[in-house]
């Protein structure tokens, strides 16, 4: 749920998301499709809350109405309060609360995909996983962002974090963080930039700003557009692509489908490890960057392939 300006502003959204859901699906090697639903709300006002039920209501008649082929979940906007809601309309809802049958908040298992990845990515880039004295700084200490400094922090690193709501100086202070202000987080000399708030951060005016040797972070859409991949790789900056980084909440409520199991649920986040190594592995064979070999792994899966997966070949 979310403030747009217009319909077609809305539009476009969507599609670029349930873009990046598809190709997160894919590359997870979960056997869902990729979508998402926008439930856009007027600018600059809270909507009543009989409005917001209504609102909710009416999303729910649109997923009832496509009869399981779109499953929806809390996002941005979102609580699970709304998705009980939404659950009065249609069945076809997942990351309910726990108390509700459901698998609760996705953000721990994101959280340690993120890890995970920037781990993948030290190994890529330092020749080690180790996190010890690596410097790194997460952007947004929101649910993600503050469980991402949290396990950096117990596992040694050089830890600064940046947040636009200053009441988060605190998690700074109790995790012995230093404090940086958002604006100058990117261009400051870290290992590792860890984007946890909002999306479109990387672009043509940022990149040749930064002076991090990794950005791999939780946010969706970090990049303004495609072509700042080739920008990204051509300053010498490893990025991570944000839809595999940050599977890690998808593969959580995917498990929902099938019977819960938070042991499976770790092992296949694990997993985002040796799916970047394999991204990174690609894009060097056919130099390209990761964004696009991660893009072709997505739609050689997509066209059904799965654990060999054939070779990778550049796409345009
Ligand atoms: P959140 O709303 O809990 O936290 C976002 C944090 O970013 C807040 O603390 C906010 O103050 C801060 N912030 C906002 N704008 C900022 C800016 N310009 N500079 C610095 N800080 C800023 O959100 P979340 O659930 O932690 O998700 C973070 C990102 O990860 C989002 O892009 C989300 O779409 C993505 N994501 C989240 C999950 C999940 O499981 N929650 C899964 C996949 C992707």
């Amino acid at each position: 749920m979310w403030a747009y300006d217009d319909a077609r502003s809305a539009m476009r959204d969507v599609m670029r998301l349930s873009r990046a859901m598809t190709f997160k699906a894919a590359v997870a090697d979960l056997q869902l499709g990729g979508g998402k639903g926008v439930i856009m709300v007027p600018v600059g006002r809270r909507l009543p809350s009989e409005r917001r039920y209504r609102a909710l209501l009416d999303f729910a008649d649109t997923v009832e109405a496509l009869g399981g082929h779109y499953i929806t979940a809390e996002d941005v906007g979102t609580s699970s309060r709304d998705m009980r809601v939404i659950m009065e309309g249609t069945r076809h809802v997942v990351g309910l609360s726990r108390a509700q049958g459901g698998s609760g908040d996705p953000s721990p298992f994101t959280a340690l995909g993120v890890v995970i990845a920037i781990r993948a990515c030290c190994e890529r880039v330092f020749g080690s996983t180790d996190l010890r004295d690596r410097s790194l700084c997460v952007v947004g200490l929101g649910h993600v962002g503050s469980r991402v400094a949290k396990l950096c922090a117990r596992a040694g690193a050089k830890l600064a974090v940046a947040d636009v709501d200053p009441a988060k100086r605190a998690l700074a202070d109790q995790l012995g963080a230093r404090w940086v202000a958002p604006e100058r987080a990117l261009d400051a000399p870290f290992d590792v930039l860890v984007p946890c708030a909002l999306g479109g951060i990387l672009d043509d005016e940022t990149v040749p700003r930064l002076q991090c040797a990794i950005v791999a972070g939780a946010a969706n859409n970090q990049l303004a557009d495609d072509v700042v991949a080739d920008l990204l790789a051509a300053r010498g900056v490893l990025w991570a692509p944000d839809f595999v980084v940050n599977a890690g909440g998808l593969i959580n409520v995917a498990e929902e489908l099938h019977g819960y199991d938070p042991a499976a649920v770790r092992r296949r986040v694990r997993g985002i490890a040796d799916t970047l190594r394999r991204i990174f592995d690609d894009a060097d064979s056919i130099g390209a960057t990761p964004l696009t070999a991660a893009m072709e792994l997505a739609r050689r899966r997509l066209a059904g392939g799965h654990a060999g997966d054939g070779a990778p070949t550049p796409s345009g």
